[in-house]
C-alpha cells in the first residue's frame, strides 16, 4: 500500500518511502544546493555560514541540514556553535550526536532520534553566525593536504 504524505516543505502530494517528509523534487533541490555550497567552499574555503547562505540565496537552515548530515562540518572553534548534540546539547560540528551520545545511540536510541530531528528542524533560529566557518566534508574529495586541519584563510 502506497503511503502518501504531503511533502514538509512544497506541500505536494507524494509517496513516502521513509527518512524525511520531503518529495523527490524538494530532495533533488536540496542535492542542487549542496553542490553549489560545495562548490563554493572550494572556491572559498573557510567561507562563513552567513557568507555561504547569503552568495548562494540558501537559507541557513538548509545548510544546516547538510551539517546535520555530515556532509559538511564547522572548522575552528571560534564563535557560536550553529549545532548542538540532539541528545545532550553540547556543541558539535557535524553530524547530530556528539561522540558519546553517538555510542550510546549506536547501542539501540535511534528512533527516538529521528523523533527528535522532527521537531528539531524547523525549531532554530538564523542569526549570528558570522564567524562560524565551513568545511565540505568528504572522504573521497580530492582536497591537498598540505592544510591537513582544515581551510583557513
Ligand atoms: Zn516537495
Ligand atoms: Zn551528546
Amino acid at each position: 500500500m502506497a503511503d502518501l504524505r504531503n511533502c514538509r516543505r512544497c506541500g505536494r502530494l507524494f509517496n513516502y518511502i521513509g527518512g524525511n517528509a520531503i518529495c523527490s523534487t524538494c530532495k533533488d533541490e536540496d542535492e542542487v544546493d549542496f553542490q553549489k555550497v560545495k562548490k563554493y567552499l572550494y572556491d572559498n574555503p573557510g567561507a562563513s555560514i552567513s557568507e555561504v547562505a547569503s552568495s548562494l540565496n540558501i537559507s541557513i537552515e538548509k545548510i544546516r541540514k547538510f551539517l546535520k548530515e555530515e556532509r559538511l562540518e564547522i572548522i575552528g572553534d571560534e564563535g557560536l556553535p550553529v549545532l548542538e548534540c540532539e541528545k545532550c546539547q553540547k556543541p558539535i560540528n557535524t553530524g547530530r550526536f556528539c561522540d558519546a551520545c553517538s555510542r550510546d545511540l549506536a547501542t539501540g536510541f535511534s528512533t527516538v532520534a529521528r523523533d527528535i530531528e522532527r521537531e528539531h528542524i524547523n525549531s532554530r533560529n538564523s542569526g549570528e553566525n558570522d564567524s562560524i566557518r565551513l568545511r565540505y566534508l568528504s572522504k573521497n574529495l580530492d582536497i591537498p593536504n598540505k592544510h591537513k586541519k582544515g581551510f583557513r584563510k
